[in-house]
């Protein structure tokens, strides 16, 4: 039957494939593809895993006392006969042998399938076993858990699949589908081909947006019910220009939304002829168009699509998901210095580290007691709360600096003596790389405004800076008041309160003023529908992900930068921007 899900729009294009459901069960297992030749392999680390749970339970009906309730008896008897029960064991290796899951996944996976089949079942007796199965199913993920498993990776399944509906040849593409994914999951995934992604939780500027849009593949993310609706395997559409899922289309939906598909493909390669064009106004206003990154090896997509330079690498992205084990000044200088070496002398600003909030280090520090995280100990707060580790940072970057242009980029600043303690951990960096004879390069100074107190501000900023870089996902946070990572108050963040408006038109004019160069680094630089605006406002400079790109060319080749700052002024008074902007000039 076809239903529709709605959601959140966060990254364009549609997307149709198979839904490869990741955390289905309550116990949180691994996800990846393992490669065809690790398959036997796998399939005897599962068998081990079983024969293990059976030698348990065998052990513990042994061992049970004589005055035992019955009932105890009766239920290890059951869980030992569902061991044996073939349509679990003989669904697993199918997960494995076809799809290539890991072995954890593909026993979640199996436990979902039976999971339907039990909720079908009239009688609620029957029904009520499914907990005997899941309880099962856990025994063997958990012995799965001690076995050694292969490196994780993950990996298109490239063997044409079983039992397709639309076309047993194709190599079916796959959609992800979770409930939620961290940051730093998604980084895991950004070496994967899924054809796109939904998830339940996270708002259009969450982190785990952000990084989805960084893939370039079609996402929704915010759709609530989506992985429990969607079943593992179901055919799916993602619409990721009007955040809807469609699930188990019929052939006509398919039709129309493969029509779609192609359109989008087609304006796609329309905009690569742009990739040389200088990104000049009608009016002559040259305008830097710089891109995000989150890894040295994005500067690949960064040079290729035309880019002149990266204005926000965040840093953070080498920080997460180490359990623990933050990278030394070697690697993270190696990682700096890959960045910069790839942007052959184009300049790179690097971000020092923005952890907190919704980009937790680990989930294991991720620290659910602190209810308010956004407003907690997170970005150049979580730096000065540990100057060893900060210094540490800086020092890599001084030292990648010798090898090309690079910006040093501070998050979070509100307070003076904040920008002060920065600038003297800065110093020290130097003196320690002096004292070791280490080379190191010069760097611009820059700070971001994202929080109000900091954009309100400017001058004080201005005094210590030699740029500034506004992160609008902040500012429009804090402003408004809205956590941007949450679903339930996605329809507040509002790009075009007044208040953020104002914010951002004034740390504009004030770089301006002064000479000093200034650009947006949030979401805001890449939204097509803000480039005008923004250019009108006075910017010049905007960075955003290399996806983007192309698409805010056309809009900046297209503009008249004189007309557009009168109109940028009535969007600005207006008391409805959005109607204002809304009219051609
Ligand atoms: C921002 O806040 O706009 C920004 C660019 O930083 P991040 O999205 O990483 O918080
Ligand atoms: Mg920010």
């Amino acid at each position: 039957m076809t239903f529709s899900i709605h959601g959140l729009a966060v990254a364009r294009g549609v997307a149709i494939g198979r839904a490869v459901l990741v955390a289905s069960s309550r116990v949180d297992v691994a996800h990846y593809f393992i490669e065809p030749e690790q398959v036997p392999a796998e399939i005897e680390r599962l068998r081990r895993a079983r024969a293990a749970v059976v030698e348990e339970l065998q052990k513990l009906q042994k061992d049970m006392p004589k005055d035992a309730p019955h009932e105890l008896t009766a239920l290890l008897d059951v869980h030992l006969m569902l061991l044996e029960d073939t349509e679990l064991a003989a669904g697993v290796r199918q997960w494995i042998e076809d799809r290539y899951y890991n072995a954890e996944w593909a026993v979640t996976s199996q436990l979902e399938v039976i999971a339907r089949q039990f909720d079908e079942m009239e009688d609620p007796y029957l029904r009520e076993r499914i907990a005997d199965m899941e309880q099962v199913a856990e025994r063997v993920l958990f012995c799965l858990k001690g076995s050694d498993s292969p490196i994780i990776q993950t990996r298109r399944a490239t063997r044409p699949q079983q039992e397709l509906q639309l076309d047993d040849t194709m190599d079916v593409p796959l959609v992800l589908v979770a409930h939620d994914l961290s940051p730093a999951d998604m980084l895991q995934f950004k070496q994967s081909v899924f054809a796109g992604f939904v998830t339940d939780v996270g708002g259009k500027t969450s982190h785990t947006a952000i990084v989805a849009r960084s893939l370039d593949i079609p996402a929704v993310v915010g759709a609530r019910t989506a992985s429990q609706l969607i079943r593992q395997d179901d055919w799916i559409i993602i619409d990721g220009d009007a955040g809807v899922v469609i699930v188990d289309p019929s052939p006509i939906v398919l039709a129309e939304y493969g029509f779609k598909q192609r359109q989008g493909d087609l304006e796609r390669e329309r905009l690569s002829r742009l990739k040389h064009t200088p990104a000049v106004t009608l009016d002559g206003e040259r305008i830097e168009l710089l891109s995000n990154i989150e890894m040295p090896e994005d500067t690949d997509a960064v040079v290729q699509v035309g880019s002149v330079g990266v204005g926000l690498f965040r840093s953070e992205f080498l920080f997460m998901g180490r359990q623990g084990h933050l990278p030394d000044e070697d690697e993270q200088y190696a990682a700096y210095r890959r960045a910069v070496e790839g942007m052959n002398g184009m300049p790179v600003t690097i971000r020092t580290v923005d952890v907190g909030a919704d980009k937790p280090l680990d989930e294991a520090r991720h620290d659910a007691a602190h209810l308010n995280p956004a407003l907690g100990l997170r970005a150049i707060r979580w730096s000065l709360a540990d100057p060893s580790m900060f210094l540490t940072q800086l020092r890599a970057i001084l030292r990648a600096a010798a090898f090309g242009k690079v910006n040093l980029l501070v998050p979070m600043l509100a307070h003076g003596s904040e920008i002060r303690q920065t600038l003297a951990l800065l110093d020290q960096a130097r003196q320690e790389l002096d004292r070791r004879a280490v080379a190191y390069g010069a760097v611009k100074l820059g700070a971001m405004i994202e929080v109000p107190a900091a954009a309100l501000s400017v001058r004080m900023f201005l005094r210590y800076f030699d740029f500034l870089s506004i992160g609008t996902n902040d500012l429009i946070q804090y402003t408004l008041a809205i956590d941007r990572a949450d679903e339930s108050v996605a329809h507040l963040y509002d790009p075009l309160h007044p208040a953020v408006l104002r914010l951002v038109s004034d740390t504009i004019s004030e770089c301006r003023r002064q000479g000093k160069s200034v650009s947006v680094c949030g979401e805001m630089a890449g939204d097509v529908t803000m480039t005008r605006l923004l250019l009108g406002l006075g910017l010049r400079s905007f960075s955003m992900h290399p996806s983007q790109i192309l698409s805010v060319k056309q809009q900046v080749l297209r503009a008249d930068t004189v007309k557009l700052a009168a109109w940028a002024q009535r969007v600005l008074d207006s008391d409805e921007p959005a109607a204002v902007l809304a009219e051609q000039v």
